[in-house]
């Protein structure tokens, strides 16, 4: 046993040296291989960038009877590979409603500062009530695909409402916003077009312009010279599109749009902004980035959540000149051939949107935490990122770090996340806040008194 064992790892060893410059590493015979030498090949192996796949044995095969134990023969390997590398990601269930209070699996109630529950509506009594009468009087969904049988009377309402709200010509709705953004570059663009994208683009972008066949461009993040550069490049396309997310949700920053729209004008190129984290209550009146920048309406594409700050239920959007919309009614697959919002979510992002034209407090509220939440930090030593939006990433570097501040936060009854590589660069993890216009005075204060004390047991700050 013991030759045997030491055999397996010799081999193991000389395989890694025979394959040091390839790419996928293949290993035969895994089952022999004892698990904690396999799991050292495994962190060897990725430190290097290579994947690693453990393949059965040939005599292993009359083993598998079914291909569903062939299906996990494939996959155990590569679930172990991620827990390995500290990036298995798991999920706490929650038995309330998404709310600043929430109770977590242990009956144990928490502050929540991780929902992008910006205006605090998700569980808003009026938006729960218009989800309830539209079930009653729209029933629960539609079976069906808008072009069938699957527009009612309030998906037009609230596309008109949004186009109302964006100042924009006309919206098409989505399942999501994820939807939203699979569905443009493909319809929009075509091997005569180019496409230029911020590096930190959200993965739904990077994905919907995997599926269109224009020249892809990636600019440096928020880089303009870089920018500049890609449009010269791209100048003899038909179309030049910019992509980028009015604000990234790991930094909490925003796309430096005036430069963009300027460039934009001066190469004659479109422009498309991811809005997620901005719309219903970034900017004077919440319409957006554009709006935090005074160049309403100057974007020529705006996509959108109704799963964040507008009810938080789901659905996505895309809002922006009328041919463009109709082209997608037409041509766009994630809509076409997928089912219509059910009722009562629609009805929730017409309720959202009445409530949050009618007054500005919501967005008063959650700009106020916010403030007061950066600068009771920031005097208490800590390092923020961002540029005052709600999404407040507490700067800790050190991943180890970062976890176990999470964790004595929620021992502390506050409920916030610690992000490390690869979700953000190596050496820059965090704990990301999320502020809300739910949350009150106390609980701010309740959160900064928790982070001051476990940052000073941990020394982050003194
Ligand atoms: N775009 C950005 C920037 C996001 O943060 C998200 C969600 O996390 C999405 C798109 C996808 O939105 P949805 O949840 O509506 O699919």
């Amino acid at each position: 046993m013991y030759e045997g064992q030491l055999l397996c790892v010799l081999t193991g060893v000389l395989l890694i040296i025979c394959t040091f410059s390839i790419q996928y590493l293949q290993i035969s015979y895994h089952s022999i291989i004892p698990p904690a030498a396999k799991t050292a090949m495994i962190s060897f192996i990725q430190s290097y960038n290579m994947r690693i796949i453990f393949k059965q044995p040939p005599w292993a095969k009359c083993h598998l009877r079914s291909s569903m134990s062939s299906l996990a023969a494939v996959l155990q390997p590569e679930l172990e590979s991620i827990k390995s590398a500290g990036t298995w990601k798991s999920e706490r269930v929650i038995t309330s409603p998404q709310s600043m209070k929430i109770r977590v699996g242990n009956g144990k109630e928490v502050l929540n500062f991780c929902a992008n529950n910006y205006l605090g509506l998700s569980n808003n009594e009026e938006v729960v009530a218009a989800a309830k009468l539209a079930l009653d009087k729209y029933g629960a969904g539609l079976s069906s695909v808008r072009f069938i049988c699957g527009t009612q009377e309030i998906h037009k309402e609230l596309e008109d409402k949004l186009s109302a709200f964006h100042k924009r010509q006309d919206t098409i709705l989505y399942a999501s916003c994820f939807d939203a953004n699979a569905g443009i570059f493909e319809t929009l663009l075509t091997a005569d077009d180019a496409v230029i994208s911020d590096e930190l683009n959200h993965a739904s972008i990077i994905d919907g312009i995997r599926l269109c066949k224009a020249t892809r461009y990636r600019y440096k993040h928020r880089d303009m010279a870089d920018l500049e550069e890609k449009l010269k490049q791209s100048a003899s396309s038909r179309l030049k599109l910019i992509a980028t997310d009015g604000i990234f949700s790991m930094d909490g920053t925003v796309a430096p749009l005036p430069k963009i729209t300027e460039l934009a004008k001066k190469y004659n190129a479109l422009t498309f902004v991811d809005d997620c984290h901005a719309t219903g209550f970034f900017g004077k009146t919440g319409r957006g980035t554009e709006e935090y920048f005074d160049l309403l309406p100057s974007i020529d594409i705006i996509n959108s959540t109704l799963g964040k700050a507008l009810g938080g239920a789901a659905g996505g959007y895309t809002t922006g000149p009328k041919e463009l919309v109709d082209l997608l009614r037409q041509r766009s697959r994630p809509y076409l051939f997928s089912n219509s919002l059910p009722p009562p979510v629609v009805a929730t992002g017409i309720k959202v949107l009445d409530l949050i034209s009618d007054s500005t407090k919501f967005l008063e509220r959650v700009s106020s935490n916010t403030e007061h939440f950066r600068s009771a930090m920031t005097s208490a030593g800590f390092t923020l990122s961002g540029d005052g939006h709600p999404i407040c990433p507490v700067m800790l570097g050190d991943a180890k770090l970062a976890s176990a501040f999470a964790e004595r936060m929620l021992n502390k009854g506050i409920y916030v996340i610690g992000f490390s590589y690869p979700v953000v660069p190596k050496g820059k993890a965090r704990i990301r806040v999320q502020i809300s216009a739910a949350h009150t005075t106390e609980d701010i204060e309740r959160a900064v008194d928790a982070f001051i004390q476990i940052g000073k047991e941990l020394k982050v700050i003194s």
